[in-house]
């Protein structure tokens, strides 16, 4: 049999991330994600477990080797154990590198045991404070004991973990060092994220807008940053502090466009695939769902044939343009 070729995009990227929402909702409201009263997809259009995993499969048939499970919240998804089974089977034939997944941390407590029985060895927490009552207004009704409790458990579960913090200016530069100190000091990397224009959240981008460019300057006058070579296989690029001996990670769609090295493309709950995430268009995968694997492959293929070549999201005097109508929880960054 002849080996698969691999997916490749019109501008010659080899495609190898599949970031896979299990559901757009969530047990959250944070204010730069969505809005308060959040419109969620219907039922009827989340897929189940099977036709979720035929697509990822499809993906995983094609070269994929790293699958994000993501959201919304993935783990408020009742029969996500269901799917962890599924691919634990792809890790333990060698068919993917990793399994991960990005989550708010509030249900970690209960579901990280069951994350590392599947295969599961890195997971990102979203954490943007450390001080209570901020947390409660930035997620509108979170516990931050929740997720420090849960945090606390998928490290002794053996989980590595990185800290996802979305650099929210007001925010984080007050949060930053004791969020250093708490991560570093139970050997946690960091990401810092610039805010995306995704959807209205009814809070304005521009005044939460802080470029990670001019921020890391503000950094190095008492931390020391040294350029690492360290990978998650995403688009952050890594410093390591000297203080702490940790990992600091900057996620810069705005300040630094990383488009170039791109390697991933987006399915929603509703099997619908996102080759950008900064684009409107997608294409329905459903369709090709019962058909039989040479259909997904080729609907799959057509659609990275037109995988744009970059983002449009952009400062301007007016607020954070090339924004789209789409909330980040519909595919989860
Ligand atoms: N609920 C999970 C969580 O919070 O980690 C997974 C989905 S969440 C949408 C994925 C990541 O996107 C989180 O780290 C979150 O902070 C980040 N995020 C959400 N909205 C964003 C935005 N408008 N710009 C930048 N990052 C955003
Ligand atoms: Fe929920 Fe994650 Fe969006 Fe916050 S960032 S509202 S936790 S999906």
């Amino acid at each position: 049999m002849s080996p698969v070729p691999a997916l490749v995009d019109g501008f010659g990227r080899r495609v190898t991330y599949l970031r896979l929402s299990v559901t757009d909702r969530c047990d959250l409201r944070c204010t730069y994600c969505m809005p308060e009263h959040m419109a969620f997809a219907a039922a009827r259009d989340r897929l189940g477990v099977d036709d979720l995993y035929t697509i990822a499969g499809a993906f995983i048939a094609g070269g994929i080797r790293k699958v994000r499970l993501t959201g919304g919240e993935p783990l408020v998804r009742k029969d996500l154990p269901a799917l962890l089974e599924r691919f634990a089977g792809n890790l333990q034939r060698g068919e993917l590198d990793e399994l991960v997944v990005s989550t708010n941390g509030s249900r970690l407590a209960q579901l990280a045991g069951t994350l590392v029985g599947s295969g599961v060895r890195r997971v990102n927490v979203s954490l943007d404070t450390l001080d209570p009552g901020q947390y409660r207004e930035i997620t509108r009704g979170g516990a931050l004991a929740d997720v420090l409790g849960g945090i606390d458990a998928a490290l002794a579960a053996g989980l590595k973990i990185r800290l996802n913090t979305v650099a929210l200016r007001g925010v984080v530069e007050g949060q930053i060092d004791a969020l250093l100190r708490y991560a570093h000091g139970r050997g946690m990397a960091l990401a810092l994220i610039e805010t995306m224009p995704l959807g209205d959240t009814g809070v304005s981008r521009l005044g939460q807008y802080l470029p990670l460019d001019a921020f890391r300057r503000q950094l190095e006058t008492r931390w020391t940053l040294t350029a690492s070579p360290a990978r998650s296989g995403g688009p952050a690029s890594y410093v390591e502090v000297g203080e702490t001996g940790g990992l600091l990670g900057f996620i810069t769609p705005l300040s630094c466009n990383f488009c170039a090295a791109c390697n991933r493309v987006r399915v929603g709950s509703d099997g619908r695939l996102y080759t950008c995430m900064g684009h409107e268009g997608s294409v329905d995968l459903r369709p090709a769902l019962g058909v039989g694997g040479a259909a997904l492959d080729a609907a799959i293929r057509g659609a990275l044939r037109h995988k744009p070549e970059r983002h449009g999201f952009r400062v301007a005097a007016t607020g954070l343009a090339g924004g789209i109508g789409r909330h980040m929880s519909v595919l989860g960054g």
